[in-house]
């Protein structure tokens, strides 16, 4: 069956052969769905309002293939964990096409979980229900936290089983949407064969999509690099105010577009402490939260590499512009933290103490094993002259903790706005819920084992709106007790 669901563009699937095998999902044997975005839909123009919700489980299990799409498994390599595959490439994601959102803009819409592909390796091509849950969750909470991100569209259950570590276990399929799904590693893939026409093909296909203003410049693989270079450091600031570890940072799973994306063994950091890992295949803390922006730069580099040819046909001058621009990341990630670690305090204003003064906060929460999100959010009732006691609490209770808020208390006096004000604005920048790890699993555990998605759902009520105050979520808004807490998420697959 063929649905008519919006005008499917099949841009990649145009690009020349080698970037991908044309071939469609494989289809399930009984589809059921279990969340369907219809706000995200709205935004991208697709007509499903009349669909059942048995017609979309068709649709979203890539049964029914709608009209216009032209699906494709995507060719890519990466570095995974500092080494390099060649071949890597969509094992069980396909790529449905492009559609054109409401604002304009080009949106990928694929499967994940959809069976096997040329570039499945030794995989079955499927997914199991918990990663597809908490893709769900967390991407959707990242959205909601105002941080650039793939979206999720779509979750289904397959009807059929798949066979991991763990014993057999439900199967789904996910609907992601992205800016595109180009990686630092599909550049990888074609520089690792020196293909260069593949490459200039590649490059202009992402100019077009991410930087258009790069066509009419003068080296425009330069300002291609340089436009990721400043989407990644944005990036990363953002997740660092948030406490999020992304836990695999390969370049297989960094974007161009500067969007998050692959969400596998992340979470969401509690007590703060840098070197937080939660991924079970990151033995050495290669990902750890403080590592991150040294990661990105790292394969920030390895992207520009794969450019070095576009970049000047003279390999030394080549080299010198690369190098100049991966440099720069440094300075435009460290001016993106320190903005965001300034609003976390309330601090719009730059003075020369306020790197000092985030430091010696994140210090004292390192000591104490502050809870990372309560505390920063504490700050908000902290600017009533009375309002302190929790975050003096979360700070240790002690003089070195009043020190620490009298100090701030005296810079807020610098600031402008009245103490409401002061107040919002400190809430605008530290969420109230987060999804938490413990919360993700006990979700997953009730759909896993009972069927019951009812925790699922109530998780991401939750999460939709995570700066605003709302005694109906209390209970997702506190830290994991001891015999709660989650100390491994587990990858993808
Ligand atoms: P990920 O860890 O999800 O980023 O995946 C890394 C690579 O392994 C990608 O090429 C995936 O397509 C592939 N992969 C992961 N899980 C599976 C699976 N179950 N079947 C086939 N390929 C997979
Ligand atoms: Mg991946």
């Amino acid at each position: 069956m063929s649905l008519s669901i919006g005008r499917f563009e099949a841009r990649y699937a145009a690009l020349p052969e080698g970037f991908f095998a044309a071939l469609p999902p494989t289809p399930v044997a009984a589809p059921r769905l279990i969340a369907f975005n219809e706000s995200l839909a709205a935004e991208l123009g697709l007509s499903v309002g009349g669909l059942s919700a048995e017609a979309l489980a068709g649709l979203f299990a890539g049964n029914d293939i709608p009209e216009g799409a032209l699906p494709i498994a995507v060719a890519y390599a990466g570095h995974q964990f500092g080494s390099f595959v060649p071949q890597l490439g969509d094992g069980r994601a396909i790529l449905l096409g492009e559609v054109r959102d409401q604002s304009g803009r080009l949106r990928d819409i694929a499967f994940k979980g959809s069976g096997r592909t040329p570039y499945s390796r030794g995989g079955d091509g499927r997914a199991a229900l918990g990663p597809v849950l908490r893709e769900y969750i967390v991407s959707e909470a990242m959205y909601a936290l105002g941080v650039p991100t793939t979206r999720a569209l779509a979750a289904v259950l397959t009807g059929e089983r798949v066979l991991r570590e763990q014993g057999p276990l439900p199967g789904a399929v996910f609907t992601r949407v992205a800016a595109s799904h180009l990686r630092v590693g599909t550049f990888q893939f074609f520089a690792a064969r020196e293909d260069q026409d593949a490459l200039r093909a590649l490059l202009m296909f992402a100019i077009e999509r991410h930087e258009p203003t790069a066509r009419d410049a003068e080296n425009p693989a330069l300002a291609f690099l340089k436009g990721a270079i400043e989407r990644q450091a944005q990036l990363i600031a953002r997740w660092m105010g948030l406490g999020f570890v992304h836990g695999v940072m390969n370049t297989d799973n960094m974007t161009i577009s500067g969007e998050t994306i692959d969400y596998g063994p992340c979470a969401f950091m509690e007590a703060y402490d840098p070197a937080t890992v939660f991924s079970s295949i990151d033995q050495f803390g290669r990902y750890a939260y403080g590592r991150q922006a040294a990661i990105a730069q790292w394969n920030l580099a390895r992207l520009a590499e794969a450019l070095l040819p576009l970049i000047d046909h003279d390999e030394e001058s080549a080299v010198k512009l690369a190098s100049e621009a991966i440099s720069g990341f440094a300075h435009l990630y460290h001016k993106a933290y320190d903005e965001t670690f300034r609003a976390k305090l309330g601090l719009l204003k730059k003075e020369d103490d306020d790197a000092d003064l985030v430091a010696s906060v994140l210090l004292r929460m390192q000591q104490k094993q502050s809870d990372f999100t309560l505390t920063f959010r504490a700050f908000a009732d902290a600017v009533e002259p009375n309002g302190d006691s929790a975050l003096r609490h979360l700070m240790g209770d002690d003089d070195i903790a009043d020190q620490l808020i009298e100090r701030w208390r005296v810079r807020l006096l610098r600031e402008e706005g009245s103490s409401s004000d002061l107040k919002a604005r400190i809430k605008a920048a530290n969420p109230k819920r987060i999804p938490r790890n413990h919360r993700i699993e006990e979700a997953i555990q009730a759909a896993v084992r009972s069927d019951d998605f009812e925790p699922f759902h109530q998780l991401h009520r939750a999460l939709q709106h995570p700066y605003q105050d709302d005694p109906a979520f209390a209970a997702y808004e506190t830290p994991a007790a001891p015999d709660e807490r989650v100390r491994v998420t587990f990858c993808g697959t």
